[in-house]
């Protein structure tokens, strides 16, 4: 192979976890290549505009999966530099620091991580200070603890939010500000970065200032010389020695035109389905059920939350703007009648009538889709699923991805929406109408029915989980392949148990993690 295709390590992915990792590495001075099967998303007024964003889905992947029963399945996912951290709407919590352990579900147990929460502790704070946080420590009361404050200011709550929030708190409740990765400064609004808009979660930032992993991670790591990015490169196999234990050769596409490259190290982040579905690919002589796979573990376990968003109507209008400001855990692991976790209560970005005409939700009588956004309080609800090994990745004979997925552990979910159902039932902070302001909950499905269907691969985790026994993990602790010497995986898919908070800042922090493994290893 020639020299300019040689490099010290190869990163294939460039989102939460890629991307975070590159931003590690780049000091070292090695020569990084960074492989990203997408582009850069342009900047352009259609970012911020909810009709090509939510409606035309202008900027999703419009490739095909299959379902298990064979139909089609278009994922709601993102190929471009910075991955799915461009839509996310940087909600940024840590895991609680039971989720590291055995926890005991209504649908079964959720599997103990093979490292703690003291582990992983010190890099949630490199990652929160790389990501720029802001939240205000200790108000959430499952809090898993952390000696220093966030290191910006919680974003404060709009009046509405905060008339909510004052409801929440008169019932008893300890809700909390979101920790968020936006670049906002509420004391300086001429030079703050981030204007505090209406079109962030699920919209790229057209100002840059939401901290995703291309604006926070990519664009410093390509400042460095020694590292380089291929764009519309797709890693379609890796290939490894005689004896197996090592990648030797990276294989991808670039719009049509196959091209081999090498590296020391190399490091797959795809995502949890497409990383998954890579090493599947990858199966050869010596690895004949997929690269990194003689634990029959890759593809399996696929997890993904249980989520619903829910429009809580109200007589007065919601003129907030920037609705992700609040959050409520009171009910992460039980409450006082019912003692399994039941999960996290926080809120989408706020809807208008053209998103809400995506996925048309059951229109209350006498209401518009207009009307609906205007009033509507949009919440996002989000509870634990359970590693089942037949939730898997699978591929079809044409190498098609085939996800497999049948919900569990669904009645913990179905009890939060219940107390947030009676929650609502009991506001009385509006000034009006009292109690009776409120008018109902209605699902909100970003698509059609009841809950977030299997297209909704946001929270994708789980298919190449970590552990400290080979036989029933793909990954070793520090998520090296159990199986090969120089192949590590620091995206989503090393999740072993997925808690019911947001995955994103665990996989940033966990990337760090592993990057001074990889650094100490390089040196
Ligand atoms: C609308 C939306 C809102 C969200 N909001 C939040 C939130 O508020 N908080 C939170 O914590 N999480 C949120 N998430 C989830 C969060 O974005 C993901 O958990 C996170 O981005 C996953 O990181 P990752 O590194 O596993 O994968 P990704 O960020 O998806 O990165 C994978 C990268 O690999 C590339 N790739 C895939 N296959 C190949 C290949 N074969 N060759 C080369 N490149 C490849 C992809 O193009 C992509 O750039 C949200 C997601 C979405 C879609
Ligand atoms: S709220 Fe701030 S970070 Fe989010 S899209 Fe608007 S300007 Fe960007």
């Amino acid at each position: 192979m020639e020299a300019s295709r040689q490099y010290d390590v190869i990163i294939i992915g460039t989102g939460a976890g890629g991307g975070t990792l590159a931003y590690k590495l780049a000091p070292s001075g090695k020569r990084i290549l960074l492989l990203e099967r997408g582009d850069y998303v342009p900047r352009e007024k259609d970012n911020w505009d909810s009709r090509p964003v939510n409606v035309e889905g202008k900027y999703q992947t419009k490739e095909m999966w299959r379902d298990k029963d064979g139909k089609d399945l278009h994922p709601h996912t993102n190929y471009n530099v910075g991955g799915n951290t461009k839509f996310y709407g940087s909600a940024l919590f840590r895991l609680r620091k039971e989720d590291f352990g055995e926890i005991k579900h209504a649908g079964g147990i959720s599997p103990a991580w093979p490292i703690t929460y003291e582990d992983l502790e010190p890099y949630y704070t490199e990652a929160e200070s790389l990501y720029h946080v802001h939240g205000l420590r200790g108000e959430d009361p499952t809090d898993p603890g952390c000696r220093s404050p966030y290191p910006y200011p919680a974003v404060s709550h709009e009046p509405r939010m905060q008339q909510l929030n004052d409801d929440f708190a008169r019932q008893g409740l300890k809700p909390f500000h979101v920790p968020l990765g936006i670049m906002l400064d509420e004391n300086n609004s001429r030079t703050s970065k981030c204007i505090r808009c209406n079109t962030c979660d699920g919209y790229p930032c057209l100002v840059n200032a939401k901290s995703d992993a291309q604006v926070c991670c990519v664009d410093p790591a390509l400042a460095h010389p020694n590292v380089s990015i291929l764009t519309n490169a797709q890693v379609v196999r890796l290939e490894a020695n005689g004896s197996g234990r090592e990648v030797t050769k990276v294989i991808l596409d670039r719009g049509g035109v196959v091209e081999e490259y090498s590296a020391n190290v190399v490091v797959v982040s795809c995502g949890a389905i497409n990383s998954a579905a890579l090493l599947l690919r990858s199966a050869s002589d010596r690895h004949p059920r997929g690269l990194a796979n003689s634990s029959d573990t890759v593809g399996r376990h696929y997890m993904g939350h249980v989520n619903s968003v829910l429009m809580a109507i109200s007589k007065c209008p919601n003129p907030t703007v920037f609705q992700k400001t609040l959050a409520l855990n009171d009910f992460y692991f039980g409450s006082k009648d019912w003692d399994f976790p039941m999960g996290h209560i926080s809120f989408v970005g706020k809807f208008d009538g053209v998103t809400l005409s995506a996925g048309a939700p059951p229109i209350a009588p006498g209401w518009t889709l207009d009307l609906m956004a205007k009033h509507s309080i949009d919440f996002w609800l989000t509870s634990e699923d359970l590693p089942d090994p037949d939730n898997r990745v699978a591929l079809d004979r044409d190498g098609k991805i085939v996800l497999s997925y049948k919900p569990n552990n669904e009645e913990g979910h179905q009890r939060l929406i219940a107390k947030l159902k009676s929650l609502m039932q009991q506001q009385t902070r509006c000034p009006e109408h009292g109690h009776e302001c409120h008018q109902g909950l209605f699902a909100r499905n970003l698509f059609v029915g009841q809950r977030i269907p299997l297209a909704g691969v946001a929270h994708q985790n789980g298919t190449i989980r970590f552990g400290n026994d080979p036989k029933t993990s793909a990954l070793d602790a520090n998520c090296k392949a159990h199986d090969l010497d120089n192949l590590y995986v620091v995206d989503g898919s090393f999740f072993p148990s997925s808690g019911a908070v947001n995955p994103a800042l665990t996989i940033m922090a966990n990337a760090l993690r592993v990057g001074y493994r990889i650094l100490e290893r390089l040196q």
